[in-house]
């Protein structure tokens, strides 16, 4: 009988922890992950819960959210360092202000219109397919682990190492589209350019729809209406102002109305409807990933990748692992 119990035991031990101990070691291998004294609080926006991670599992989730798992390993790379930059000058710079912002208090959030993308491990295994997932995810280690505590600072302080989907060809001045200069973010030549063209769409967009959403209404359009085109562009040539019948109209501002996938655009017209064409996507500041990934194919490290897109920073070890600075 005591054998009898012995051996129900051991199963029972077998399959409650040895089996998802394996299971574990099958989707997350810990030798890969090194102990990180350092944790911080993620609001995880699609769950709705807040999350302690260790900063190195965090940049996992964010670098497989932000970047195709399938590019080089050093634009891997360069998104990782990119993305510790981001977060550690978030965590210092506006502790108080993420507080506020984030339910429960939460030092930074998976929202990418607030602060970074982030995926879990089950959403990444939803993403990608359980058979690609561990290849996937080791990439992805490897370029968090080989960066360790890695980050770019310009006079002594951490950069804001914003990045890009695709600019479609140069790198847009942060001036442009915050209106501030930052001397690290300034315009670049950048070779994602075929790519640029793939990532645009054309979206038509009824004229009355356009007033309406942009709040003009039909009193605001002045007699001599004119159409809707590009009345000023940045020196990158993306719209900066959109003439919509005379009354102009941020082309930012109408980016975010239109859920345009970036400024750089050409407009027509087609009966009651405006076309707007545009080309990349995001923003356009800091690292184009596209570009990122273009240089990493012809044979460029992934410091040479951060140097080109964030002009005059230095990548240095921050003092203490993945501490803070
Ligand atoms: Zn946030
Ligand atoms: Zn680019």
């Amino acid at each position: 009988m005591a054998r009898t119990a012995s051996i129900l035991v051991a199963v029972c031990v077998g399959v409650m922890v040895l089996l998802p101990a394996s299971i574990a070691l099958l989707v997350h291998p810990p030798s890969l992950i090194r102990p990180d004294d350092m944790w911080i609080s993620v609001w995880d926006h699609s769950a709705r819960v807040v999350r302690r991670l260790s900063l190195q599992d965090y940049l996992v989730g964010v670098v497989a959210a932000e970047m195709p798992a399938s590019f080089e390993l050093e634009a891997l790379k360069a998104q990782a360092v990119a993305a510790r930059t981001y977060t550690l000058r978030r965590l210092a710079n506006d502790a108080v202000r993420m507080a506020n912002e984030h339910p429960g208090g939460a030092q930074i959030c998976t929202d990418p219109s607030h602060c970074q993308a982030w995926n879990s491990r089950e959403q990444l295994v939803g993403k990608w397919g359980a058979g690609a997932y561990l290849a996937n995810v080791r990439r992805i280690i490897a370029a968090v682990e080989s960066t360790y505590g890695l980050v770019m600072t310009y006079n002594g302080q951490l950069i804001d190492a914003v990045y890009h989907s695709c600019c479609g060809g140069m790198t847009e001045d942060a001036a442009e589209v915050w209106g501030r200069r930052i001397p690290y973010l300034v315009p670049v030549a950048c070779g994602c350019g075929r790519r640029g063209v793939e990532l645009g769409e054309a979206r038509a967009v009824d004229n009355a729809y356009l007033l309406a959403a942009l709040g003009i209404g039909a009193r605001g359009v002045p007699a001599l209406a004119s159409g809707v085109r590009v009345a000023a562009r940045t020196g990158t040539d993306r719209a900066s102002i959109v003439s919509v019948y005379g009354v102009p109209v941020s082309a930012a501002q109408l980016r975010r109305t239109l859920s345009l996938k970036s400024t750089r655009i050409a407009i027509s017209s087609e009966g009651g409807k405006t076309i707007f064409r545009t080309t990349g996507y995001g923003h356009g500041v800091g690292m184009c990933q596209w570009g990122a990934a273009s240089m990493a194919e012809r044979g460029e490290t992934f410091d040479a990748i951060l140097r080109h897109y964030y002009t005059g920073v230095r990548i240095q070890q921050i003092t203490s692992g993945e501490n803070k600075p």
